[in-house]
């Protein structure tokens, strides 16, 4: 058997030039994406990966913890979501008592998450959002990271979720946006400037990943990824909705998910520390995701209002101990990583 497979020293060298912390041109990026799985290049970037993830955190990974504060019929209808009204799982809006989104949010701060995650439908009303964050903000601990997962916002609208203690928003420009979605993609990335400038902290992941999307939609998401500057990224798999459109195409395996993950953390260049995976699994972890997610309340993957698919704090912790990660202890590292 030959040692090194052929066709593969292009690739050998992009991973090599990502490793000393170059940033990787778009046509490098693709060829990553194009090696076959199984073969020497597919580990070898996976190794990489890793190699990079621990190198820029001083070998610690973290968990971040989400919690959906709603379910109901979104008119976005992103057809991967299970609150896409298009989707007919979830008929009726409801919302999660405000006391209970608090003590959700302490039970995972008491966990160990390294951060805190409120997310919503996007027509969530913004005026309650900031109601319950400022309400969550004040019984967080102060170094206790909070987060915003919600619909596109304005600049003034950034500044609003400023002043009540949120240091930063979850946002991704999905893949199949303004196709698969009713959601012009231009809008994505106006929430991208307007929380930049009102100097909100970005993370972001190219998502929601499934069998029928091409490598150039994967590089076009993972350059679009990079050019927002977050401060972690990753890659996330599309988990299939029963009886939706897109279930006809299946969905990818943790091994492959395992590539596309790793590609990304190649592409993202050394100064953005995190790369996540979703949903959480060893496979990843071991291919330098240092982002995993514990959730409770609803989610766009379940059929039922509370999660089935979301794992815990604890199970985040026995996968990376399963991987051989350390967990960092304390407030997130990544949302330390930028001045804003
Ligand atoms: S992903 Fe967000 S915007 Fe899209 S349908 Fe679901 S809740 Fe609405």
């Amino acid at each position: 058997m030959q040692r090194l497979e052929a066709n593969q020293t292009e690739a050998f060298r992009s991973l090599d030039k990502a490793l000393r912390g170059e940033i990787l041109a778009r046509e490098e990026i693709e060829e990553l994406f194009r090696v076959p799985s199984k073969s020497e290049a597919f580990y070898a970037i996976q190794y990489a990966s890793r190699k990079i993830s621990e190198s820029v955190t001083g070998g610690k990974a973290e968990i971040h913890g989400q919690i959906g504060i709603d379910i109901g019929p979104c008119p976005k209808n992103c057809q991967f979501c299970s609150f896409a009204a298009c989707n007919k799982v979830f008929p009726e809006p409801s919302v999660l008592p405000t006391t209970e989104i608090i003590s959700r949010c302490l039970d995972l701060e008491e966990a160990g998450a390294n951060a805190i995650y409120l997310m919503t439908t996007a027509n969530f009303s913004f005026a309650r959002f900031i109601e319950i964050a400022q309400k969550v903000r004040n019984k967080l601990q102060k170094e206790s990271v909070l987060v915003a997962n919600i619909g596109d916002f304005s600049y003034e609208q950034a500044l609003e979720l400023k002043r009540v203690g949120v240091n930063g928003v979850y946002h991704a420009l999905r893949l199949g946006e303004g196709n698969t979605t009713a959601i012009n993609p231009k809008r994505r990335l106006e929430s991208f400037a307007a929380a930049k400038e009102a100097g909100l902290i970005l993370g972001n992941c190219v998502e929601p990943v499934g069998p029928e999307h091409t490598v150039e939609e994967l590089v076009e998401k993972t350059l679009i990824a990079r050019e927002a500057n977050p401060v972690f990224s990753g890659a996330m798999r599309r988990i299939t909705i029963p009886s939706t459109p897109l279930s006809q195409y299946g969905m990818l395996s943790e091994g492959k998910m395992a590539h596309i993950l790793a590609v990304v953390r190649l592409a993202m260049g050394h100064h953005i520390l995190g790369n996540c995976t979703h949903e959480p699994n060893v496979h990843g972890a071991v291919a330098g995701a240092n982002l995993l997610w514990a959730e409770v309340g609803s989610n766009p993957r379940d059929v039922e209002g509370e999660t089935h698919r979301g794992i815990s704090v604890e199970r985040c912790r026995e996968i990376y101990w399963e991987a051989d990660w350390e967990v960092l202890s304390g407030p997130s590292q990544f949302f330390q990583s930028v001045r804003v």
